[in-house]
């Protein structure tokens, strides 16, 4: 029997392991076999069969059971409830009878099915582990019901209806998440739980119900062998799930964080951050974390996930389309915003402290001046009366201009239509005269300290885009020429810039120290910059 758990004091159910799960599609005996070997070799501990298009031969079944590297589930799941045996009931039942008599660790069968006849549910309780049980057997029977595509209206009545039938000894839900809030609600029928229970969002909203089984103390949670053959919508590879999302290290304490992101699908964030706080030892996890474009959505998911206090959710990275809206999240939630963020207008972190206050602030503008500080060897006064060069006037420059000027600096700001850098200078220098703006053309015969491409020129794949021809000679070796590009890594502006003996910094540091400030804004600890920087590399060449 795999371990399960027990009871709390509560009276209520919790899994001491939460058994990492690959569902394996079975076409014959011997690939279903090698894919559990392999499921076992990469830390799955238990696997489920789905014989599904496999159910023709009750020997062969049994044989797969028999023969299972790992203890095993084994599934059959008709059409209707999303999988892809077409035959009927009773065949399959006497399948699913002679699987349960060679011992799998438990037998799912859908809670519809179960209750559809009594002549079904008493073959079905012939094999499984049970009080009315006369022959022994370890078998346990998993009860399920599954939504592709919504939370189910009577989601409650079916755990009723498992936790009520004597025989089921694991509640299994599983629905179709409309956003990331539905997690919550799995994660309640976790900790409700009175019997062992796995309850999984699907789809992208989901993901969080299946990292975070293991938090919540679910029996299970699937994952694939490799992200390209799950099973399920918004299942994860085992890679992924043991290395990316810090698998074995996830427990009850486990405090949770994540990118938040429209979309957010190739963010190299969660990489950069779960290597953090492996690198030191902080209890943490760093999730991808979708919210649809609108305030409202921002709103209502945030402020979900923060009022649920068991999540432990104490912060987020926060990029496209999002970073105004966190600013008047936290200000309409009577938080803090940092004063440099909001004359930005807009922040990219979001920190809960341990009181549950909120904070917004503004870490690109901070990975910038930290970037270039280090390369000049002096701290952020030290900037102070340097002549900056800040190329284009979008999100980026907006923040870097404001960190310059804040630090003393006088900005030229660069940019194509140059009335949006008059704008930009007039709002972030005002009358001080420290930000005045220029015509893109102007900067070939320009003459700063320190110049920073904040356009998206040179970025992969137009990789030969360049705000300016930098000729051997045109600047000194005392100019730091700044490309906050940084896929390519190595742009042709810092090329060229290298070329002419300029000090050269990529885009790279200041996405690396960006996170930094994020990492130790809520850890309190020193980030690993140097795991930063060989994840992000490593991410990049990828
Ligand atoms: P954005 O708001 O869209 O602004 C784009 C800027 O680029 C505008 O000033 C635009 O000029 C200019 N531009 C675009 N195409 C141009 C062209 N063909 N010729 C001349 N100018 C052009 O974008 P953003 O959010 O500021 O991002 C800009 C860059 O910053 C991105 O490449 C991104 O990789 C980088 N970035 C890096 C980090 C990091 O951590 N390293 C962080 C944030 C952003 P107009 O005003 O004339 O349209």
């Amino acid at each position: 029997m795999v371990r399960e758990g027990g009871v709390t004091g509560r009276g209520i159910y919790s899994s001491t392991v939460t058994h990492l799960t690959v569902a394996i599609t079975v076409e014959s005996l011997e690939s279903a076999h090698a894919a559990a070997a392999r499921s076992a070799e990469h830390g799955a501990d238990l696997v489920e069969y789905r014989i599904d298009s496999f159910a023709d031969d009750a020997d062969a079944v049994a044989a797969l059971v028999e023969g299972s590297p790992l203890p095993c589930v084994v599934t059959c799941r008709p059409t209707w409830e999303g999988g892809a045996y077409e035959g009927d009931d009773q065949h399959r039942i006497a399948v699913m009878e002679r699987a349960g008599l060679a011992g799998p660790a438990y037998l799912d069968i859908e809670l519809a099915t179960y209750e559809r006849s009594a002549n079904l549910r008493q073959k079905v309780e012939l094999v499984v582990d049970h009080a009315g049980q006369a022959r022994g057997t370890d078998t346990g029977l998993i009860l399920s019901a599954h939504d592709f595509e919504r939370r189910p209206r009577d989601l409650f009545q079916k755990i009723e209806a498992m936790r009520d039938a004597e025989a089921c000894r694991v509640i299994k839900v599983v629905w179709w998440a409309r956003s990331l809030r539905d997690n919550i609600e799995a994660f309640e029928i976790l900790r409700d739980a009175h019997k062992p229970t796995i309850a999984l969002c699907m789809g992208e909203f989901g993901l969080p119900s299946r990292v975070l089984a293991k938090k919540f103390g679910a029996l299970l949670t699937f994952s694939g062998l490799a992200d390209e053959t799950v099973a399920a919508p918004g299942q994860v590879g085992l890679d992924r799930m043991k290395g990316l999302f810090r698998w074995d290290a996830l427990n009850a304490a486990t405090a949770v964080y994540g990118v938040i992101s429209w979309p957010v699908g190739h963010s190299m964030s969660p990489a950069i951050h779960n290597a953090g706080f492996d690198a030191a030892g902080h209890n943490g996890v760093y999730l991808p974390l979708p919210i649809p474009p609108e305030y409202e959505h921002f709103k209502a998911t945030v402020g979900a996930w923060l009022d649920y206090a068991p999540l432990d959710f104490r912060g987020a990275s926060v990029t496209l389309p999002h970073k105004e809206h966190l600013l008047r999240f936290v200000r309409e939630s009577g938080g803090t915003v940092e004063p440099l963020a909001e004359q930005i207008g807009a922040a990219n972190t979001l920190t809960v402290a341990d009181d549950g206050g909120l904070r917004a602030s503004n870490t690109d503008y901070a990975g910038a001046l930290d970037a270039v500080c280090e390369t000049l060897g002096v701290e952020r006064a030290g900037l102070a009366g340097r002549r900056v060069a800040v190329i284009g006037a979008g999100g980026a420059a907006r923040a870097v201009v404001a960190g310059f000027v804040d630090c003393g600096c006088g900005v030229t700001i660069y940019n194509r239509t140059v009335v949006k850098a008059e704008r930009l200078a007039e709002e972030l220098g005002g009358a001080s005269g420290a930000v005045v703006a220029a015509p893109l053309d102007d900067l070939a015969g320009s003459e700063c300290d320190i110049y920073v491409n904040c356009t998206s020129l040179g970025m992969s794949p137009e990789v030969e885009g360049t705000p300016v021809d930098v000729a051997p000679g045109s600047w000194g070796a005392e100019t730091v020429v700044f490309d906050t590009v940084y896929n390519p890594v190595e742009t042709r502006l810092l090329r060229e810039a290298k070329a002419a003996g300029c000090r050269t910094i990529s885009g790279v540091e200041m996405f690396v120290r960006q996170a930094a400030a994020q990492f130790e804004g809520w850890t309190g600890q020193t980030a690993p910059v140097d795991v930063f920087r060989s994840v992000l590399l490593t991410q990049l060449s990828g």
